[in-house]
Order: structure tokens, then C-alpha cells, then sequence
């Protein structure tokens, strides 16, 4: 466990997922001194569930499926050549559930191994198990518990936010993945009403979906039923391909966060509180130039990469060493201040 007379880090990470522990490692690589830590421990939230296929966005054009493709293209550089042992290179069919939407066959698909991926990334690299609270920034440091650094970054994906910044709006949206063992053979990736993968373990097929909104582990009333979830993915993966002599090895599941426009968020954070004083007029609609807003110091989210989580982490991660390290700003665009000028104005109400 760290102790008070730990020295600062140059960063520490909050969340050990695949955002938290790519950024760990493009900052350490840099040079910086992070520490990345995590309530429960590496890649057990979203990432440890993730089918983890690497594809870009199929279909609709637009900023996101520009976004993705840049990403697309860096992730698989980025997992070819640093993870080399952790990505399986296959085929992929895409056949959307929209019959006017064409099959689409990607010769250059891959899946990557979700919890080694994040183990390798992480590894060499200061961890801590703690759970983070209301962290604060006092005398130029982050506080996290007994450590402290000059940045603070967050890559908490679905779970509850540890500052108040209400008006980040995302989702979780549950998900769950099987191993199975089967006779029948999985010649390439299908992605139909669920995935269908190889995987890198041999003669092991993963099986998964993120498609339930209703269920979170935050919300103590309900439970997650694992038998009737692995019936539902049995027989959505029927729907595609036959599979026999299934025997079923083992259950992932956990949350993704996806954000309301369904764009990724790097940037940083409003201090809510300070910008509404400094700008009252802002609940009346009246329009601020971000600039002007009043933002936690030297503190950077990553978050709401839905379902591309593992598309979008190398690509976020690059550009958060640039912004660091190299002083390159990040792009405004896709800034989670983006949502606060139209939450302030709410909350006149
Ligand atoms: C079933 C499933 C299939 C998926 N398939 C794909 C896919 O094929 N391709 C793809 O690209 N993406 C996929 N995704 C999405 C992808 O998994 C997510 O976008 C990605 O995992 C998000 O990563 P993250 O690091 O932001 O969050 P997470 O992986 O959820 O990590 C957040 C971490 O923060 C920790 N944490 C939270 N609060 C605190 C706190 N207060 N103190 C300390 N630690 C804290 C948690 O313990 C957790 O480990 C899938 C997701 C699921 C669930």
C-alpha cells in the first residue's frame, strides 16, 4: 500500500481499464511517472467483459465514423506492434440487423485478448488496488488517498462519477461474453445479433453482446440473471451459425458507458460550481465561449467509447501523451465540456 511519504507521481490513473491502462502505458513510455489504480483490480470492469474486436464503424458517415476510422487504423498498428501476442488477426463479417444495410466482409478484422491486453500494458507500471473518492487538488498535487501527483486523469468508464460533474452524460449499457468450447468450426469473426469470435486460446470461441440498458450493478434492486443471459446469447448466436457440442468454459460480463452523441470524450473536467458564479447568465441560455469556463486544473477524462472501447483507447491515449507531454491541445470537439452549456441552462429549471 502506498504511504503519505510516497513521492508524487507525475500522473496517477484512476480506473485500470483498457483507457486507464493504454494511457499508462503511452505516459510511461513518454517518460512520466504514473501510477494507475483500480477499486477491484485490472481490467474488471467493462474491459475484462469486452469481446474486444477490433473494427472500424460500419455504415452511417459522419464525425464519429471519421473519428473511428483514424482510430481503427491506429489500433491495429498499435496492437500489431506493441501487444503482437495479445491480437488474433481474422476476417470479420459484419451483417447488420437492418435488412437495407448490405453484409459487410473486413478482410483486416482482429479480436484482442481484453484482460491480458491490459495486464501487458500495465505491466512495470506503479498499481494500486484502491477505491478513489472525491479526489482534490491542494498545493499543485492531486489528492488520491496517500498519493499524489501533479495530473490527475480519470478512466472510470460506467461506474459512479467521483466528482460532481453532473452534466457528463453517460450511459452503461450491460454486456455479457461466454467462452465456449464447440465442435463446429468458426472460420472468422461474425458480428450478427451477437459476436461470434476464435479466439487466441486455442479451440476456445467467445460468444458475447452488450444489449441490456435496464440492469446495472449500481442499482441494488435487481441481480443479473447469468443463466437466462447465456440462453439468450445461445440463441441469438443460433440465429447465424450452428454450434454444436457446446460446453460452456466461463462468464465475463460488465458495463459500457456510452455518451449521449455516441462521440468518445477526452478533455477537461467544468468545475460546475465556479463556472455557473463566474457566469450566471449561462441559465439564461446566454452562450460562453468554453474558454471561459472554469475547469479542474491539470485533470483529464477519458470516457463514453461505447462500444469501441478497444478501437478508441490507443487513438485517446495518443493524444493525451501529445496534450502532456508534448503540449499539443487536445481536440475541443470531442471535449466532455461539450454537454455543459446546455445542462446549465437545465438547470435553471
Ligand atoms: C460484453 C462487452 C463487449 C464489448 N465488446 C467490445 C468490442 O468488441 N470492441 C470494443 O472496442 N469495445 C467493446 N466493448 C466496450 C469496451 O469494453 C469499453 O468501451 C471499454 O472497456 C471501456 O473501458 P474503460 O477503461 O473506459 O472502462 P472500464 O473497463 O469499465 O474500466 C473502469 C475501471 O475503473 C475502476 N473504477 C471505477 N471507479 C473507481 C474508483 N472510484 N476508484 C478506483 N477505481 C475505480 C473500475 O474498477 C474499472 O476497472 C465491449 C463491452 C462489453 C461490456
Amino acid at each position: 500500500m502506498p504511504t503519505s511519504k510516497t513521492s508524487p507521481y507525475d500522473v496517477i490513473i484512476v480506473g485500470a481499464g483498457i483507457n486507464g491502462c493504454t494511457s499508462a502505458y503511452f505516459l510511461s513510455q513518454a517518460g512520466l511517472k504514473v501510477v494507475l489504480v483500480d477499486k477491484t483490480g485490472i481490467a474488471s470492469g467493462g474491459s475484462g467483459a469486452a469481446g474486444a474486436f477490433i473494427s472500424p464503424k460500419f455504415y452511417k458517415q459522419g464525425p464519429l465514423k471519421e473519428l473511428m476510422d483514424v482510430a481503427y487504423d491506429e489500433a491495429m498498428l498499435f496492437y500489431s506492434t506493441a501487444l503482437s501476442s495479445h491480437i488474433l488477426l481474422k476476417p470479420l463479417l459484419h451483417m447488420s440487423q437492418d435488412e437495407n444495410e448490405e453484409p459487410v466482409y473486413l478482410e483486416q478484422g482482429a479480436v484482442v485478448d481484453a484482460r491480458a491486453a491490459c495486464e501487458a500494458l500495465a505491466e512495470g507500471i506503479d498499481f494500486y488496488r484502491l477505491d478513489i473518492q472525491s479526489p482534490f487538488y491542494r498545493d499543485n498535487m492531486w489528492h488520491c488517498g496517500d498519493l499524489q501527483s501533479s495530473h490527475l486523469v480519470l478512466t472510470i468508464g460506467a461506474y459512479p462519477k467521483i466528482l460532481p460533474i453532473d452534466y457528463v452524460g453517460l450511459r452503461g449499457i450491460w454486456g455479457h461474453r461466454i467462452d465456449i468450447t464447440t465442435s463446429s468450426d468458426v472460420p472468422h469473426i461474425f458480428h450478427h445479433y451477437v459476436s461470434i469470435s476464435p479466439t487466441l486460446k486455442e479451440g476456445v470461441v467467445a460468444i458475447g453482446a452488450t444489449h441490456d440498458v435496464h440492469y446495472s450493478p449500481f442499482d441494488s434492486d435487481t441481480t443479473y440473471d447469468i443463466e437466462s443471459g447465456r440462453a439468450l446469447l445461445l440463441e441469438n448466436a443460433s440465429k447465424t451459425l450452428k454450434l454444436d457440442n457446446i460446453k460452456i468454459l466461463k462468464d465475463y460480463t460488465g458495463l459500457r458507458s456510452g455518451s449521449n452523441d455516441y462521440m468518445p470524450m477526452l478533455g477537461s473536467l467544468v468545475d460546475t460550481g465556479a463556472t455557473q458564479a463566474l457566469h450566471p447568465h449561462l441559465q439564461h441560455g446566454k452562450a460562453v465561449d468554453s474558454k471561459e469556463f472554469v475547469y479542474y486544473p491539470h485533470l483529464t477524462m477519458i470516457n463514453g467509447s461505447g462500444g469501441y472501447g478497444f478501437v478508441l483507447a490507443p487513438y485517446l491515449a495518443k493524444r493525451l501523451k501529445e496534450y502532456l507531454v508534448d503540449g499539443i491541445p487536445l481536440d475541443e470537439s470531442i471535449s466532455p465540456s461539450r454537454y455543459f452549456p446546455r445542462w446549465a441552462k437545465r438547470k435553471k429549471g
